[in-house]
């Protein structure tokens, strides 16, 4: 197999670790910190980002959690100047910061926009306060509807909503409401999540436990069809396996990582993946800080991804988007027809009617849709 080289990375993510509590379900790299730890943090991310000064031209910037806007109104003006000083920040089509509602104020919404950050990811999971409650969440659903007629108003023009369907107790007529009140809002985006029990989680311990009982699997899937169906119909392009867009306004970060292209990662925890070699930052905030005070290598981690081990991971990722993967692009970056490397899984998976070429496009059916990791599986 040739392997092509690929473009330098043009998409950047920021991990600022740091959440005011930690939700029943996360398993993030996030913790609950003294402001002091923070300040520290932010001056190893400056030192970081310096270290990428005139190497890189970014496309998107997004910084992500943790929660960003946790971050006092000083230390996130100190972060995104920095931002501004190291990166040449007119070159950003799309920049992103991760915020959640509870922790966003006037002030800090002013000064995101100053510093000229043009999407805002909110973190909002449901308007109804039993779901919150349930999810370990700190805001309620009357911060939710604040915080995002905050934004407008300060002129945020690109805004996306994270919701999450499938929590044990919800109903199917909870479910409709969120994504009704979520329509009433007009986001231009929209990413509905199925919760996930993660190991190491409180939830999980309590599913273990006895405590809660997972929510009906058939109807964990009518409330994923329902959400194609209420958001396709408002005027919602459904591009990836949970999200949804308005016309033009997919994210684009996103797209970077869904079809497996270059990135880098910046901050404790943070994965870069540059031409088939992933490599991971120290993950504990504080030798994270300490390694790059003292100079020292920061990584701890890398892999160099076999070739076909990239092509596969690139279909894995690729098939999760609706409109699948482009035979010539798989082509152009692997010097390889997909058929070639996969004939026997494509062939079974037709077969099944769980995926299907859609001009030179292979894609997941929607029979194949229902059960993506099931199909995905096989090229693995
Ligand atoms: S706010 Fe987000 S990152 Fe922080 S604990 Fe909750 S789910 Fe995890």
């Amino acid at each position: 197999m040739v392997f092509k080289k690929e473009l330098l990375p043009n998409a950047l993510y920021i991990h600022i670790p740091f959440c005011a509590r930690k939700c029943s379900y996360c398993d993030f790299n996030s913790f609950v910190s003294e402001s002091k730890t923070i300040d520290l943090y932010l001056h190893a991310i400056e030192k970081e980002l310096c270290s990428l000064k005139d190497k890189y031209v970014f496309k998107t910037v997004f910084i992500g959690g943790g929660t960003p806007s946790v971050l006092t109104e000083t230390q996130l003006e100190k972060l995104l100047s920095a931002i501004i000083r190291y990166i040449p920040i007119s070159e950003v089509q799309e920049y992103t910061v991760e915020a959640n509602p509870g922790t966003l104020t006037e002030d800090k919404v002013r000064v995101l926009k100053e510093c000229l950050v043009n999407r805002i990811s909110l973190g909002v999971q449901s308007f109804q306060d039993k779901q919150l409650k349930f999810l370990g969440r700190i805001h309620s659903g009357a911060d939710a509807k604040n915080t995002f007629a905050l934004l407008r108003k300060t002129g945020f023009k690109n805004i996306n909503i994270d919701l999450i369907f499938g929590c044990p107790e919800q109903s199917r007529d909870d479910w409709k409401s969120d994504l009704e009140t979520a329509i009433g809002l007009c986001p231009e985006h929209i990413s509905a999540y199925a919760l996930t029990y993660e190991e190491g989680t409180l939830l999980t311990k309590d599913l273990r436990n006895g405590v809660i009982n997972k929510l009906d699997e058939l109807v964990e899937l009518e409330m994923y069809k329902t959400t194609i169906d209420y958001l396709t119909h408002n005027g919602y392009n459904h591009y990836e396996i949970s999200n949804f867009a308005k016309y033009g306004r997919e994210c684009l970060h996103n797209l970077v990582y869904w079809n497996n292209m270059s990135y880098i990662g910046v901050g404790a925890g943070a994965y870069s993946f540059i031409n088939g070699v992933r490599t991971s930052n120290e993950k504990d905030v504080i030798k994270y800080v300490n390694k790059v005070n003292n100079g020292e290598n920061i990584k701890s981690f890398d892999e160099h991804l076999p070739q076909d081990q990239f092509a596969s991971e690139t279909v894995v990722m690729a098939l999760r988007l609706r409109q699948g993967i482009s035979n010539a692009d798989f082509y152009k970056r692997f010097g390889i027809k997909i058929e070639d490397q996969f004939g026997e899984q494509i062939n079974r998976l037709r077969g099944d009617g769980l995926i299907a070429y859609d001009n030179e496009m292979l894609k997941l059916t929607e029979k194949g849709l229902f059960i993506a990791d099931t199909v995905m599986a096989e090229f693995l």
